[in-house]
């Protein structure tokens, strides 16, 4: 799966990986936990449907593919200039974008994702808008999109958008990357999302090409606890 991130915005790391296991046992039910006290929802199933959207919306559009980087130069050697606001916000109330820092570097230099501007990409601006959303519902104004290619026609079968549910749903894992990843998968019924085969008999949505597959956009730049899932899924 190939991963797209918004440039010019930062995102801070609040969980080490021992916070995030312990919190994903606590989240988890237990063996024997059922019988005694009342089953607790699942991740993502206690979500306000006029905010979050948890299943596919379908397309049928040519897919223009990964926009090109902001930036071909040596990340390890480059430096993005500050400029003050970037990069400029097309949202309707841009004013309030101002108030957030961006970062001027990145972080993951042996990442295998690009930034791009938020202007003239869908995609990026349905994951910005995403965003915004998480902001005014749960505070976190994180967004992700995932958009499932046909790898014969190159069209755009169906595509997923989520933001992040930490406070909403009180879970430190509930990136929306990692709300977006959850939503993908248990939809389609397979979690390799590099390859998705047609001939699979674990697939539940219809697909016309023989394989498809998946990519991200990330509102902002993904964190440690969202880029090993894009490994793992592929
Ligand atoms: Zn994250």
């Amino acid at each position: 799966m190939r991963i797209i991130k918004r440039a010019g915005l930062t995102r801070v790391l609040l969980a080490s990986a021992a916070v995030l296991f312990s919190a994903s046992i606590i989240c988890g039910n237990l063996p024997g936990q059922a019988a005694t006290t009342k089953t607790k929802p699942f991740f993502g199933d206690q979500y306000n449907p006029e905010n979050t959207i948890m299943t596919a919306t379908s397309c049928d559009e040519k897919y223009e593919g990964v926009p090109q980087p902001l930036t071909k130069k040596d990340p390890l050697q480059y430096v993005q200039p500050w400029n003050g606001y970037c990069p400029p916000s097309n949202l309707k109330d841009a004013e309030l974008a101002k108030c957030l820092p961006c970062q001027t570097y990145n972080i993951k230099t042996s990442g295998i994702y690009r930034g791009i501007e938020v202007q003239g990409n869908k995609w990026m601006l349905m994951s910005c808008e995403e965003a915004k959303r998480g902001a005014e519902t749960s505070g976190c104004p994180f967004g992700a999109v995932i958009v499932q290619i046909d790898d014969e026609t190159g069209n755009v079968i169906r595509y997923w958008k989520n933001h992040n549910h930490v406070t909403e749903w009180i879970d430190p894992t509930a990136h929306a990357e990692v709300t977006a990843i959850r939503a993908v998968c248990k939809e389609l019924g397979v979690f390799n999302l590099g390859k998705i085969d047609k001939a699979d008999p674990s697939l539940k949505l219809p697909q016309t090409g023989k394989t498809s597959h998946c990519e991200i956009y990330s509102s902002a730049e993904p964190c440690q606890c969202a880029m090993p899932l894009f490994a793992v899924a592929n």
